[in-house]
């Protein structure tokens, strides 16, 4: 398990829906940092070594009303969109200068062929 894995949830504390977020909580002793859908206010020991953790910062909030029945895990739910949102740009970042290079003159190239078929 690494630290980018979100642990099984305690089956001891059942998460409210209306005060639930996903927050990044770290260990206070250990490398131990997740991802982690947790109740307000909680404050869960690390899986790790069980020490203390701290909330490193709020990620999102589970927002019930955007929940129907029968739709999927809104936990699964949220975590995925964050996690695909994060992946868009990150990925656009990626590309190199060579690469945007590569692009720009392709487009160009598309752009005066059809200038000159006409
Ligand atoms: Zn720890």
């Amino acid at each position: 398990m690494g630290p980018g894995d979100l642990p099984p949830r305690p089956p001891e504390s059942p998460l409210p829906f209306d005060t639930s977020q996903v927050v990044v909580r770290g260990c206070t002793l250990c490398d131990y940092e997740a991802r982690v859908v947790e109740a307000l206010g909680a404050d869960p020991l690390c899986p790790w070594c069980y020490g203390p953790t701290e909330r490193r910062s709020v990620v999102g909030i589970i927002m019930p009303e955007h929940v129907a029945p029968g739709q999927k895990n809104p936990y699964a739910a949220s975590l995925g969109r964050l996690g695909g949102l994060k992946g868009g740009p990150a990925r656009a970042h990626k590309l190199s200068a060579k690469q945007r290079r590569e692009i720009a003159i392709k487009a160009a190239r598309a752009r005066w062929g059809n200038k000159k078929k006409r």
